[in-house]
């Protein structure tokens, strides 16, 4: 009798894993009413013998939206060889410090970070010409005051190319790739010694470039950035001044995709499968109120940068990239920080995007051989097959973003009486023709279930708000679809 019970109950369990809910009630009906009770003891002795992984693997479906024939073609154009190409010659310039040269003899021979820039210039015009002048190509520069790794005045610039949006409401929404093109090696005041930073991040670099050349060839109704900025290694001076520009002047952007560290190191432990997306938790820009209401329901997982590396790690499986996104909820590695933080200050959702595993003797090195061992952010680590497959993770996310109408507006969750229905209401959002509400329990990772609901703006649903977290995006008319929305509670 005993067996019978723990056989009934682990069935049940596995029901409830497997979300196979109409059997876990049939289970527990005909426990309780004892009809049938050989009947159900048999099976839950057979259920009780399935191992659980069986059954774990048919857990909910992942909601994936239909991949769109144009992105997936922009993507196949995405090139191991550019890119290679495209790191090779900013190693080329042998250092690219932020305190190194940029006078125009420097420039000229082609050493130094003023090189690299007037390249990188080059390299967004010359794609721009491809496509009949689509592209805006751009600087922010500025002088960065002597701070703790920059002794002196320096002049410090970002480069960046605009392809905007082609309907002018939609064109205001902005979604942006970057990585810093400056490179360091072990000592961060030396202006003149090798810093090759093929990694670090000629390889973000390139994805800037690669996405820029692939995607300025197509059109899209939001306004995508190409970003490469210097001053990281000194203290995140360039993204911080261009972030700040961007809060200033009332851009909004709707995601910031920073790419630092995606050669795929060729260490025996890289898995070249798989990038990491972190995302932070708590929004840097929070105030102590947005805190405190974050605390009380529990939305410490669900940041709009969360939002972010959620759709980035959709649109992997939609396309299936050949990196598979690993969502790492936390704002960047241990003694680490990244351009993307510049954007989280300011209150943007941003990721910061890195290859699996690194190897620290191939950063801020420099490159000398000790033990057998060689140091350095040399060329020969760096997998350009593993950096094409990241331009195309970023690639689809931003085609998908500026392709899709905005996110639903005012997202309200009606919570002015206990009751265990949910009443969710949004604005419309200009371009979409519908809506999808998202749910997941509050222990998920990632949303398990997507209901369309059609073109409306109310939709309640017999769910208690209590036990799962609710989200809802809009989509266009051909499937495209927005940065997910968590509601506020209304009362
Ligand atoms: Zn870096």
């Amino acid at each position: 009798m005993l067996l019978l019970i723990f056989s009934f109950s682990r069935a049940v369990v596995k029901c409830r894993l497997q979300e196979n809910l109409q059997v876990q009630a049939y289970l527990v009906e005909i426990m309780l009413t004892s009809r049938k009770f050989l009947m159900a003891a048999t099976l839950a002795i057979f259920l009780s013998f399935v191992p659980y992984r069986t059954l774990a693997q048919t857990d909910t479906p992942e909601p994936k939206p239909p991949a769109d024939p144009q992105i997936a073609a922009a993507l196949a154009k995405i090139s191991a060889q550019r890119i290679q190409a495209n790191i090779e010659k900013l190693v080329s310039f042998q250092t690219r410090l932020t305190l190194s040269a940029q006078d125009p003899d420097s420039i000229k021979a082609g050493h130094g970070i003023g090189a690299a820039r007037e390249w990188i210039k080059s390299e967004f015009e010359s794609y721009s010409r491809a496509c009949g002048g689509c592209l805006e190509v751009k600087t922010d520069s500025f002088t960065e005051n002597p701070m703790e790794r920059i002794p002196k005045a320096t002049v410090i610039t970002n480069v960046y190319a605009v392809l905007k949006g082609t309907d002018p409401e939609n064109a205001k929404r902005i979604v942006l790739v970057t990585g810093h093109y400056d490179s360091r090696n072990s000592d961060t005041f030396d202006t003149t010694g090798v810093a090759p930073g093929a990694n670090d991040d000629a390889s973000g670099t390139s994805v800037s470039l690669e996405c820029a050349r692939v995607l300025s060839q197509m059109k899209f109704p939001g306004t995508i950035i190409f970003l490469t900025v210097a001053g990281e290694e000194q203290g995140l001076n360039g993204s911080t001044h261009f972030a700040k520009m961007a809060k200033e002047q009332g851009w909004n952007i709707e995601a910031a995709l920073n790419n630092d560290i995606v050669g795929g190191d060729r260490g025996p432990q890289q898995d070249p499968g798989v990038v990491r997306v972190f995302s932070e938790g708590i929004p840097l820009a929070a105030t102590p109120a947005e805190v405190r209401r974050i605390e009380n329901l529990g939305g410490e997982n669900d940041s709009a940068s969360r939002q972010l590396a959620r759709y980035v790690a959709e649109v992997g499986r939609t396309y299936k990239t050949e990196a598979k996104p690993l969502l790492v909820f936390r704002l960047d590695r241990y003694l680490r920080g990244g351009d993307h933080i510049s954007f989280n200050e300011q209150g943007f959702a941003a990721v910061r995007i890195t290859e699996y595993r690194e190897d620290y003797n191939h950063q801020h090195q420099n490159v000398r051989e000790e033990n057998g061992v060689q140091f350095g952010d040399l060329l020969k680590f760096v997998n350009f097959d593993y950096v094409a497959k990241v331009a195309r993770v970023n690639a689809a996310t931003l085609a998908s973003l500026a392709a899709a109408p905005a996110p639903p507006g005012k997202v309200r969750l009606q919570a002015k009486e206990l009751e265990n229905n949910s009443t969710l209401t949004w604005e419309a959002s200009p371009g979409s023709a519908s809506y999808e509400v998202l749910w997941r329990d509050t222990a998920s990772p990632e949303w398990e279930h997507d209901k369309p609901v059609g073109n409306v703006t109310r939709i309640t649903l017999p769910m208690s708000k209590d036990n799962v977290i609710f989200a809802v995006r809009a989509v266009d008319g051909s499937g495209h679809r927005s940065l997910a929305v968590v509601p506020q509670p209304e009362r």
